[in-house]
């Protein structure tokens, strides 16, 4: 796997890449007795381990090679002060504290959506306009547990969505734009602080 060791247990994982299947199937739920077991709290750690190396703000156990639905989640501040003010305030990038969603259930709050850049680490160097729901509800377990629900808009109900996604072997490829992908280079040189309606006018004929 080429996986480094940090500690006994936890470790930062190789992130599988587009190409494999485990990308591509439906995740198996947990059964909530699985989730004090030391092998799922060992992952979840290393998932977080593995999220924070790449960077990244969410990180989906198909990512991992694990056929499970568990994803982890997090946008801090720190990472959020790089970004201008002007694009946050676009992007509705407010921030989302780290969070473990074991078995999430998704719910549209309303009907309207954004369309915005967006990568994954399993496609890595790549990006696309995806349309998402701007609000959602999710209600999960967390790490312990324990049951949570939560109110996301913006950036934020974006991340959740990607990482479900992941659960039901659904990548944004499947979502995206197909005109709009991009390398990362390219998005940097010419796409990235534009409103989607440029981007798209500019390559559609
Ligand atoms: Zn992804």
């Amino acid at each position: 796997m080429g996986a480094r060791c940090y500690q006994t247990a936890a470790m930062v994982f190789e992130i599988v890449q587009v190409g494999d299947p485990v990308l591509r199937q439906a995740a198996r739920p947990l059964d909530p007795a699985e989730i004090a077991t030391p092998f799922i709290q060992e992952l979840i750690v290393s998932m977080r381990m593995t999220m924070y190396d790449a960077p990244g703000v969410g990180l989906a156990a198909p990512q991992v090679g694990e056929s499970l639905q568990l994803t982890v989640v997090e946008d801090d501040e720190e990472h959020l002060a790089t970004i201008s003010p002007l694009r946050r305030a676009e992007t509705r990038r407010t921030p989302l504290p780290f969070t473990v969603l074991i078995n999430p259930k998704l719910t549209p709050l309303g009907d309207e959506t954004d369309e915005f850049f967006e990568g994954c680490l399993s496609l890595e160097g790549y990006s696309a306009l995806v349309r998402r729901h701007r609000a959602v509800r999710v209600e999960a377990l967390d790490g312990r547990g324990k049951p949570i629900k939560l109110d996301l808009e913006g950036w934020p109900a974006r991340i959740v969505q990607h990482e479900l996604d992941h659960l039901a072997g659904v990548l944004y490829v499947d979502r995206m734009d197909t005109r709009t992908f991009t390398t990362g280079e390219n998005l940097g040189r010419w796409w990235k602080a534009r409103p989607a309606s440029e981007v798209r006018a500019r390559l559609t004929p």
